[in-house]
């Protein structure tokens, strides 16, 4: 069995707002790292519950800005992990194919404009909004392009909701309450960790009976969002439509600016087209 862990840092025990790159503070450094020690230690119960359910391969996508936030060398050393920079388009789930038996989701956040969610953003319109999506719920359909069922999900109250809709029999770990965009009722870590080594553990070997998330074709799509994240929204690309859910992802990820694979970086290095 292989298993994709899907990974964003927003939906853990204990974050509440957005990290502030450009303050110096130590106070800023210091919580910046207690995040990515909590997003470690969740991704970890993830991969181990993975194992103890008999998968040969784990492999994990540390998808949160950067791409290097999760602490790679505290990982069970039997997976895998996916980093580094411009994760987009085709490059988001970076690995994922049919060859994958299941997917699971740790850390997710709610989709722009979701009332009292913390830090909800992305909001992704599909068939001109007869379903929106999260970024939690594309990376499940994208998933399900390839036959690959989303087994497990965690995050706060909102975005497992969202995506427990849309995948019946999905198993969630909510750990934590949002109280606000800015404010949430978090599990203490270890107990949230316990509730995601559980939740993967069912999830996986329930996998036969989940469906994988299937958005049938011709699909029409648009990413809605603004640059503080509050509505109003507009559009950030032109609206596509494609055969599949997949494509018109990578075609609306193509015309975004952060895919631009010429984008000079702070270091210096220029990414190559290739
Ligand atoms: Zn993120």
């Amino acid at each position: 069995m292989r298993v994709y862990v899907q990974t964003d840092i927003e939906g853990i025990a204990g974050f509440c707002f957005f990290e502030n790159r450009r303050n110096p503070s130590a106070e800023n450094w210091s919580h910046r790292q207690r995040m990515y020690r909590l997003l470690t230690a969740e991704v970890n119960a993830a991969v181990k519950a993975a194992f103890d359910s008999g998968a040969d391969e784990v492999i994990v996508n540390d998808n949160h800005g950067s791409g290097y936030n999760i602490i790679f060398e505290e990982l069970d050393p039997r997976c895998r992990i996916i980093h580094g920079r411009n994760f987009s388009g085709p490059e988001w789930l970076n690995l994922l194919d049919a060859s994958i038996d299941a997917m699971v989701l740790v850390g997710m956040h709610a989709m722009g404009g979701t009332p009292c969610a913390i830090t909800p953003h992305s909001l992704w319109k599909v068939n001109d909004g007869a379903i929106y999506m999260s970024e939690a719920s594309m990376a499940a359909a994208l998933a399900g392009d390839y036959g690959v069922p989303t087994v497990f999900i965690s995050g706060d109250d909102k975005v497992t909701a969202e995506v427990a809709e849309k995948i019946p029999g999905i198993e969630v770990a909510v750990v934590k309450q949002a109280l606000s965009p800015y404010m949430a009722c978090s599990l203490i870590p270890s107990r949230a960790c316990e509730l995601i080594a559980e939740g993967v553990r069912r999830g996986l070997a329930n996998r036969a009976n989940i469906a994988p998330y299937r958005i049938t074709g011709p699909v029409t799509l648009t990413l809605l969002d603004s640059a503080d994240h509050c509505e109003p929204f507009t559009e950030q690309c032109e609206k596509v439509t494609c055969d599949t859910i997949t494509d018109a992802f990578n075609t609306c990820e193509e015309s975004m600016a952060w895919c631009s694979r010429n984008t000079k970086l702070p270091d210096g290095f220029v990414f190559p087209k290739f």
